[in-house]
């Protein structure tokens, strides 16, 4: 509590954080929204950046900025046009995606929890409700997709999960292949990456979307700076230096590091991790140091003392 103003997790759907921002953006005056629109394409020179979209009319249309910051998810336009290389490996296994009409609270779990087993680990998460809506996920091997997804295979997997005895009522189910990867620059010229588009990284330990969500404080208080004749460009590379590193060792060591532990295999590996679970649990310092690590408030401290 003396480290952040809001001391929790806070876990909700990811359309509310859309919805929220969307309200914000729309109240700005000097936010203009264009939705239902593709962005194809960019060009830049030394004074500003033209933007190709497709409109809502489905017309072609160019729109001239200062900087364009790509911040369209993993498959960037941007990242690709600037041919910046996406530096990184993706998991040969799949993720199984699992979302079933269940309360797992009355069974003991709690709104998040990540499953150690050396052969089926999983992720459980209170998702939406009530109506209550879980997610759960399971590692995926080689199987093909369609025998992974048969309604009596996905019950098998749940019932070896948790043994009800009674079918789940499973709403929805998907597979996804899971990427670890740091785009090799942030920023060429005007153009620069933010979120997905400059890193991806598993899902366990939730971090992309809060890591994105501090490129984007981060570069907009740089931005605002250079437009307002405050600082100079040379701000974009400090940018690209603290939310690089950050991506690098932090979100990306610390998600790799949050998959091994749940998928590992050797027995006296295992036992070692969870005696040193155990033990920053109990510990109030290791504690509060592994909570600013998973937070990723000691990556904010860190970035902060990058030149
Ligand atoms: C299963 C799963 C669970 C996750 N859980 C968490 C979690 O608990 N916590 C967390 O912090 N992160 C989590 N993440 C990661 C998080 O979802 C991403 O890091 C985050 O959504 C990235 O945000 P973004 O805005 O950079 O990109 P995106 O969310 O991919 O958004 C990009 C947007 O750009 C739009 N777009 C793309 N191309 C174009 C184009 N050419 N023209 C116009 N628009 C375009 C897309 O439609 C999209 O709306 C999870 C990811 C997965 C897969």
């Amino acid at each position: 509590k003396d480290d952040t103003r809001f001391p929790y997790v806070l876990q909700c759907e990811r359309i509310k954080i859309v919805e929220e921002a969307l309200k914000l953006a729309k109240a700005h005056p000097n936010i203009e929204l264009r939705l239902a629109s593709t962005f194809t394409g960019f060009a830049q020179d030394s004074d500003g950046v033209t933007a190709r979209i497709t409109n809502a009319a489905g017309e072609s249309e160019s729109l001239r900025g200062a900087y364009l910051v790509g911040a369209e998810g993993a498959r960037s336009i941007v990242r690709k046009e600037l041919d910046i290389d996406f530096e990184g490996f993706t998991y040969p296994d799949r993720t199984l995606n699992v979302e079933v009409a269940f309360d797992f609270r009355k069974y003991g779990y709690t709104e998040r929890n990540y499953i150690s087993d050396p052969d089926e680990w999983s992720n459980l998460f209170h998702w939406k409700g009530p109506p209550d809506r879980w997610r759960i996920h399971f590692p995926a091997g080689a199987e093909e997709e369609a025998a992974l997804m048969r309604p009596e295979a996905l019950q098998a997997r749940l019932q070896k999960f948790l043994p009800t005895g009674k079918p789940f009522d499973i709403v929805a189910s998907n597979l996804y292949v899971v990427h670890q990867r740091v785009a090799k620059k942030f920023r060429v010229g005007r153009a620069i990456l933010a979120g997905d588009s400059a890193h991806v990284n598993s899902p366990i330990g939730a971090m992309g979307m809060n890591s994105g969500v501090h490129d984007a404080f981060n570069l907009a208080d740089k931005l605002t700076k250079i437009l307002r004749l405050e600082a100079g460009e040379e701000v974009l590379d400090r940018y690209e230096r603290q939310r690089r590193h950050v991506a690098l060792t932090h979100t990306q060591a610390q998600t790799i590091r949050n998959k091994r532990l749940l998928a590992e295999k050797d027995f006296a590996v295992r036992q070692r991790n969870h005696e040193e679970l155990r033990r920053t649990a109990e510990d109030p310092k290791l504690a509060r140091a592994f909570l600013l690590r998973t937070s990723l408030i000691e990556s904010l401290r860190e970035a902060e003392q990058i030149a």
